[in-house]
This record gives structure tokens, sequence and C-alpha cells, in this order.
């Protein structure tokens, strides 16, 4: 990878929104740039797929996209200009209860908090200043790890992010609805929820909620890819499809390669050029528990018992924190829960070109053991009908996925984990290795820019930002 003999001046294997976002960030500045990507088409987790019927778009993996138009990097780019568009549904999300009732978040703290009872003030104390500052705090907590540029309000979340769930929604809230609500959102860090820092995803998810709203991107997520593809080909970088990357042999000169990949597979594919202690810790990163999703098509929209959950883009199913946190231990002790945390989405509710005409599409998942065969099929459509009797009626047809096909899907979902490794303390700022640029494998040239870096899974495109950054200044001198 000299200088003298290089064709490109970075490439990046893999075309998630990591890969894209640091291609994108490369090219802004004038370098050449080379994507390659293992699949025949681009967009890692954001896919959109005809997996049920002919004209029922799934989104194959994420499809709620708070991070990504939330995101420092990804807001700043002109995604609308090259075909982006975000839909957003009436409420952000909601969490059905056993008794007919549903915690919603609407788009305003106030409105949210008033229907929160007797816990509308500690609603509205923790949330309103969070989602105030989202642009200062998102712009701390989703940027490098380094002094906060907006000490305040990042030490705020700090003291409230660092309880666990459990703790966090005991000490603010009374009532069993309000900790349900808050349940449903820390639960999409894939933790324990009685883990320290587990409070922190449920304090950014509910946060974005209000500040950004929870949006689906109009068409399916493999509009994020389009548009991010075709901002990066206007820049002159170009996207290659099945170009599987197997060993250092199949890159292209170049003076940089960044990995959109797990250490896993890095560990692999660069193992001689590897130093035996990085290459033993990227050996011993711990992955978390994978996924069982199932994508329906159906007759009608799911007939949600309570109403407002007819307008909510996102559900949350499992009824009381308690209920959602042994589900969520039980997937971490490799154990299937018969009543598991289950994650909707009612993406054609709001996006009428997912589904023919008064047809709809519908995504769920709940987290499995890591590695599971299990076929979750009975146990998601019970949860379902827990709350929308009648839901099987509505079935034209279904495709699901264990973790199995998931990591066939997409190589870097090792035994089913969506996040790119387990997002425990010392491992969500120390991704992939604990050091002080997680960024730099420390062989020539060599970099990671997928979830396995800070600030972990999510659409947001914000490790791929910081790994070309890393690159700019040390490949470049661009600081
Ligand atoms: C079921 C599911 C639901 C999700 N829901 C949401 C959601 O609603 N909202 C949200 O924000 N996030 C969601 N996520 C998580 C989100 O999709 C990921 O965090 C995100 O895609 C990670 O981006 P990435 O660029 O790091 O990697 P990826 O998106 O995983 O992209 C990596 C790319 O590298 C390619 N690749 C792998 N190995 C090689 C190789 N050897 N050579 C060349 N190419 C290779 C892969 O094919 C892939 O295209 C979900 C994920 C799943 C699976």
């Amino acid at each position: 990878m000299s200088e003298a003999s290089s064709t490109y001046d970075a490439v990046v294997v893999g075309s998630g929104p990591n890969g894209l976002s640091a291609a994108i960030r490369l090219a802004q500045e004038g370098l050449q740039v080379l994507v390659l990507e293992a699949k025949a088409t681009p967009g890692g987790g954001t896919r959109t797929q005809e997996l049920t019927e002919p004209v029922f778009l799934h989104d194959v993996c994420s499809a709620v996209h708070p991070t990504a138009a939330g995101s420092p990097f990804l807001s700043t780019l002109p995604l609308q200009q090259h075909g982006l568009e975000w839909v957003h549904p009436t409420y952000p999300f909601a969490h059905p209860l056993d008794d007919g009732d549903a915690a919603v978040a609407e788009r305003s703290v106030e409105a949210t908090a008033k229907s929160l009872g007797i816990d509308r003030s500690s609603y509205q104390q923790l949330f309103q200043q969070l989602s105030a500052h989202w642009t200062s705090l998102s712009s701390d907590v989703l940027g490098r790890l380094r002094i906060p540029k907006h000490p305040l309000i990042t030490a705020r979340f700090g003291f409230y992010g660092m309880f666990s769930a459990d703790q966090l929604s005991t000490m603010k809230f009374s009532q069993a609805k309000t900790r349900a609500l808050f349940a449903g959102c820390a639960a999409h860090s894939i933790l324990p929820l009685e883990k320290a820092f587990s409070a922190s995803f449920g304090l950014v998810l509910a946060a974005s909620a209000h500040a950004v709203g929870w949006p689906f991107a109009k068409g399916g997520s493999a509009s994020i890819t389009k548009a991010m593809i075709s901002y990066l080909e206007s820049l002159g970088g170009t996207v290659e499809c099945k170009q599987e990357v197997r060993t250092l042999k199949d890159i292209p000169s170049s003076r940089a390669v960044l990995f959109d990949l797990t250490p896993r597979q890095i560990a692999r594919i660069a193992s001689n050029k590897l130093p035996s202690g990085y290459k033993d810790k990227l050996q011993d990163y711990t992955y978390g528990p994978g996924v069982f999703k199932i994508d329906w098509a159906l007759s009608e929209p799911v007939p949600w018992k309570n109403k407002a959950c007819r307008k909510a883009g996102t559900l949350h199913l499992g009824g009381s924190f308690e209920e959602i946190a042994s589900g969520e231990k039980a997937a971490w002790d490799g154990k299937h829960s018969e009543t598991p945390y289950v994650l909707a989405a009612q993406p054609s509710v709001f996006d009428d070109g997912r589904a023919p005409e008064g047809k709809h599409t519908f995504w769920a998942y709940c987290h499995v053991p890591s590695g599971s065969t299990k076929d979750m099929t009975d146990i998601i459509e019970k949860q379902i009908e827990r709350f929308a009797p009648g839901f099987r009626d509505t079935i034209i047809s279904k495709h699901s996925m264990n973790t199995k096909a998931f990591e066939q899907y997409n190589p870097n979902y090792i035994g089913g984990d969506i996040n790119g490794g387990a997002q425990f303390f010392k491992q969500l700022f120390g991704r992939p290795v604990m050091k002080w640029n997680p960024y730099k494998i420390p062989a020539e040239g060599l970099y990671i820019c997928s979830s396995s870096t800070p600030p972990g899974g999510g659409v947001h495109g914000m490790c791929g930002l910081h790994a070309a950054e890393t690159v700019l200044k040390n490949e470049f001198g661009k600081a």
C-alpha cells in the first residue's frame, strides 16, 4: 500500500451506512475512494426487498431512523437532494399494556408527560432538557471520545445514563406505565436492564423521539443507501458489488483501507499484518445476543386494541418493565423467553408506497441467544395477538430469519448480533479494543469504521465519520 503505487487513496470494505459515511467523508476531501461490497446489492443493514410478495417492500434490517435523522453527520449531507425523504408517523412509538391502555411517546415532551399521570413532572424534568439540547447532546454522545464540547447537557445525560435502566426508572417514575415506556426504549440496547449504563440507551432514544422523531425512509431503508451512493458518486466515489474481500490481496492498492466489518472478520482478513496482542483482543471481542425477525404482508393494518397504537410508527410489545427485563436477561443468559420483548414497526401505515393499495407490511423481531435456530414465529405472533386480537387473520404471507439466516445475509451479524458487538460499558467506549483511537488498526494503512467502533450500533454513520477523520489526519495530514 505504498503511496507511489496506490490506485486509490482509500478503499472501504463493506457498504453499510458506516462504510458509505466513511467513503463520503473521504471523497468530500477530494480523495479517490472505492467501496467493495460482498453482496449483489449495497447497503448492509439499510436494504429493502420484496421478502413476502411482489410489491410488498420490507426493510430487511433497519426500519426506524431516529439516529439517522438526528445524526450529526448524516444530517449535514444533501441526502434530500439525492432522493431521501423522511416519513414521520403521528406518534414516534407506543407501548400497549394488558389493560387496553398504552404509553404513547408523542413528538412533544409536554403532551407525552401529560398522559403519564403522577410521573408527569418527572418525565418532563428528565426529557425536556435532553431533547431541547439534542444537537449539542448528540454531537457529544455520538462524537469522538473527548472532553465534551457541551459539558452541562452532557454531564446531565452522563449522570442519569450511568445507571441501569432498572435503577433510573425506579428512581424517577412511580407508575408501572412510565417504567414500561422507558424499558421499551432501553431494551433496544440488547443489554439486561439491570446492567450499568443501560439507562443511557433509553435516554437517547426517548429524547430523540421528541427532538427529531422516529421516521421511516420513504420507500424503505434502501432509500438511505441510494441517496448516500448517489451523493458519493457525485463526489467521484465508486461502489462495486459482488466483491467479497477474503484476504488483503483482494483489495486494490491504496493508501488506506477501512473495514466496515466486525473484529472477527478483520482478524481473519488481515491476519498476517496484525500484532499478535491486538489480534488476540479482536478474537476475544464479545458479541451479544442475536435476533429472530419476521416480516408480514397483511390484508389490513394491525388491529391494535388501543387506538393510539394505530398511529404509532414503532410498537414496543412486552407489557411491564419486569417482563421486558426478564425477557432481555433470558436472551443474554442463552435462554429463550416465552414472552419476549418484541420490537415492531408498521411503515406502510404512513408510507403508502410500501404495499399494494389497502394492504400493509409489518416488521418485528425479538432478541434470542447468540446463534439460536429456534423458530420464534408462534411466540412473536402471540405477543402481537395479546395487544392486537385478530392479527393472525390479517396475514397474507410471512418471511422469517433466524440468527443463522442473518449471518448468512450479512457476515457482520455474528451469531445474529445486529450491533457489531455487545454494548456493555467497557465495550461501548473501548470497541473493538480499548485504546485512545479505536479506529486505527495497528498495521500500516488499516482502519476499522463499522459499528464495532464507538458509538456502536444503529444507522447514524458516526463510526464511519470518525474513522474517516482519523484517516484524513494520519494518512493525508488533514486535521
Ligand atoms: C433486524 C435488524 C433491525 C435493525 N433495526 C434498526 C433500526 O430500526 N434502526 C437503526 O438505526 N438500526 C437498526 N439496525 C442496526 C443497523 O442496521 C446496523 O447498526 C448498521 O447497519 C451498522 O452499519 P455498518 O455500516 O457498521 O455495517 P453493516 O450495515 O452491517 O454493513 C456491512 C457491509 O459489509 C459487507 N461485508 C461483510 N463482509 C464483507 C467482505 N468480506 N467483503 C466485502 N463486503 C463485506 C456486508 O455485506 C454489509 O453490506 C437493525 C439491524 C437488524 C439486523
